[in-house]
């Protein structure tokens, strides 16, 4: 087994020295082989000067720099597109994840395809922290309909060959899980520690619950709908298209009767009724395309088979120039 670990950091230059050490000694001692990708998020700090120095003196460690900063989410996009390893473990870079728990993580990735973290007694502020995310939890857990305790921790192990499927964007890291169930995978959850942040502050707020529950919404409708959105958009289509057409129906028999319908209100909301349903149903055919030109032009398969990172795209031929 060929373990790569992904650390994301964001102005975290007295941790990093700290953290090196630490994932050392547990790699050490643990016999397998392993490498340490680094991943400097745009820090304004000595960040990347200090990444820079561990990997001239440690051949496992590989820095990696961002020209700005991108988030966390592209963090583990770039730790994830670098590592060769068969298993990936991202852990946080602020040493409030404990790298003691990656021997965990590592028994239990065999059997499993992703292994979550679970802060069972976690160190941050309630109010802003804590209690938001409990909530979080909760309505991700009813949302995606994969049970976990916290998807925020970022100590997680996974089979190379289920992130390498996936393409994050936004805030997405923490419903990795969800996504991935897509393809059908076997999750488990353990305890882990978790310390109070030593160096640095945090980077997020209260502001980050709302950016979750948006991305929420785009992981369910993808998890439910992302090939077959006519069936999203249909249904509801059909039933406002007919509910305006039955509507608009009356009035024209009322019309044929000799009463005047200019005036009602009834008219009004018939028509809006049939336009609605027309744009939902319209809205469901372009999706329908969208997925075609998605799978299609890159020859993504609406399935994953197991063991597989991915197919090799044929590359486009070379367009032959004139002599
Ligand atoms: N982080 C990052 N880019 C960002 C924000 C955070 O790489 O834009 C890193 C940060 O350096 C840390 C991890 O993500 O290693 C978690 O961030 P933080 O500790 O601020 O989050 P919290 O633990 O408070 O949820
Ligand atoms: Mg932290």
């Amino acid at each position: 087994m060929f373990v790569s670990i992904v650390v994301p950091l964001y102005n975290e230059e007295e941790s990093i020295e700290p953290l090196h050490k630490a994932l050392k000694s547990v790699m050490d001692a643990e016999g397998k082989d392993y490498e340490l990708i680094f991943v400097d998020d745009g820090s304004t700090d000595s960040t990347f000067q200090k990444l820079e120095k561990l990997g001239a003196e440690d051949s496992r460690v590989r820095p990696l720099s961002f020209r700005r900063n991108f988030g966390q989410t592209a963090a583990f996009a770039a730790g994830f597109d670098h590592a060769k390893g068969d298993v990936i473990v991202t852990i946080d870079g602020d040493l409030q994840n404990d790298p003691k728990d990656i021997p965990k993580l590592l028994s239990l990735i065999g059997r499993n395809d992703i292994v979550s973290g679970w802060r069972r007694k976690r160190r941050d502020p309630f109010l802003t922290r804590r209690l938001p995310s409990m909530a979080a939890n909760w309505i991700i857990s009813r949302v995606t309909g994969v049970k976990l305790h916290d998807y925020g921790c970022t100590l997680k192990a996974y089979k190379a060959e289920v992130v390498k499927n996936i393409n994050l964007y936004g805030e997405m890291h923490r419903f990795i899980p969800a996504v991935a169930s897509l393809y059908g995978v076997k999750i488990a959850e353990v305890e882990t520690i978790h310390h109070p942040r030593l160096y640095g502050t945090s980077k997020y707020g209260i502001s980050r619950t709302i950016r979750v529950l948006l991305d929420l919404i785009t992981v369910k409708f993808l998890q439910s709908f992302s090939t077959r959105p006519l069936q999203a958009f249909g249904p509801l289509g059909m039933l406002c298209g007919f509910g305006g057409f039955v509507i608009n129906l009356y009035l024209v028999v009322l019309k044929i009767l000799g009463q005047s319908i200019g005036g009602r209100p009834l008219l009004l909301f018939g028509t809006l009724l049939i336009i609605v349903g027309i744009q939902l149903i319209g809205m469901g055919l372009l999706g329908e395309m969208l997925v075609r030109v998605y799978h299609e032009s890159q020859k993504k398969p609406i399935y994953v088979l197991k063991g597989v990172e991915s197919l090799d795209v044929p590359k486009s031929p070379e367009i032959e120039k004139d002599p």
